[in-house]
């Protein structure tokens, strides 16, 4: 847009938001799995200049209602309370429709702000809070230099729910490769039953080669998973989730069960049933619909039930195996999952 900053990232269920970049890049930027932001020099804005940018947008979409805003880029919480205000002070000015108001929040950033502040920023607009744990396990988070331990995450979930926040954690599956499997569905629960967001935003983990998880696959500490072995994590992770009024968010194309989805409390048993269906199938038709869902050409279990859409996976992975009979497919779709990120 022209004279409008806007950043390069914001959450899926955010494509309708307006947006407004209040800060560039991320502060931390040392996430081992994370290249969101790394071409990026982090910096805040300055004030003027964002509330500049508010005033042109209102000019720009004269005429259009935004009900959501999402303030961007890495993690808003990092600016000091009063810069916070005065931005959903303009904000709440030029868009009196916005009904939301979003931003990515650290969880160390969110353990910086007292809860009266995180109360006035509430109270303000800004209701809710996009938080990427990853995952509750304090071994895990150190292996991915995450920068703060699972009691941080912990305390910021249950500051966010205490000051009357929206609260979306976002977990990743397999982030802690073979080793870690476990570790990482179970602790992961734990914590979450403790905090009881609001939306639980499940990812599959895609390490990219050049991270240094990557390094690590490379030097045989980290073990990458098959697509079973993380659905089979996503299972005992959903077995542990207590029922709680919480949505389970399977938004993104990167997990291979789409159809998992649903709230906590009325709907887990029959998300479980679908984690049950796929991993039931003999191995060849495990193999058969993940290479098929990586290659985008099955969305769903139920496609497995059509044949053309079966021929074309088969075709595609008689070529590549003509190709290189060596494939290894847990290789191939980890490559592909981390393209989609
Ligand atoms: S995962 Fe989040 S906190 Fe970590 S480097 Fe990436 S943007 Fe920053």
């Amino acid at each position: 847009m022209k004279n409008v900053e806007i950043g390069p990232i914001r959450p899926p269920s955010e494509s309708n938001s307006l947006l407004v970049r209040v800060t560039r890049g991320c502060h931390w930027n040392k996430c081992y799995f994370c290249g969101l932001y790394k071409s990026i020099q982090f910096s805040m804005r300055p004030i003027e200049e964002t509330i500049e940018d508010i005033a042109k947008q209102a000019q720009l979409y004269k005429g259009r209602t935004f009900t959501s805003c999402f303030l961007q880029d890495g993690d808003a919480l990092v600016l000091k309370t009063d810069y916070l205000l005065r931005i959903l002070d303009a904000l709440n000015r030029y868009f009196p429709s916005l009904q939301y108001i979003t931003t990515y929040a650290r969880a160390d950033s969110i353990t910086r702000k007292t809860l009266p502040e995180l109360q006035a920023l509430r109270q303000a607009g800004l209701n809710h809070l996009y938080c990427g744990m990853e995952t509750g396990s304090d071994q895990i988070l150190k292996l991915i230099n995450k920068g703060f331990q699972a009691d941080t995450v912990v305390q910021s979930g249950c500051m966010a729910k205490e000051a009357g926040m929206i609260l979306s954690e976002f977990i990743l599956l397999g982030i802690g490769g073979r080793e870690l499997s476990e570790e990482n569905a179970a602790v992961t629960a734990e914590a979450l039953n403790i905090i009881r967001p609001d939306y639980i935003r499940v990812h599959a983990t895609g390490i990219k080669p050049e991270s240094k998880l990557g390094e690590f696959v490379r030097n045989g500490s980290f073990t990458l998973q098959s697509e079973e072995e993380i659905v089979e994590e996503q299972r005992l992770f959903l077995q542990r989730l207590q029922p709680m009024d919480s949505f389970y968010v399977n938004e993104h194309i990167i997990n291979l069960l789409l159809e998992v989805r649903g709230n906590l409390q009325t709907d887990k048993a029959q998300m479980l049933s679908v984690i049950e269906r796929f991993l039931q199938l003999p191995p060849d038709e495990k193999l058969l619909f993940a290479v098929g869902r990586r290659l985008n050409i099955f969305l769903l279990l139920d496609d497995l039930k059509k044949p053309a859409l079966r021929q074309q996976v088969a075709d595609n992975m008689q070529r590549i195996l003509k190709q290189n009979p060596n494939t290894d497919f847990t290789v191939l779709c980890n490559y592909i999952r981390q393209s989609q990120i």
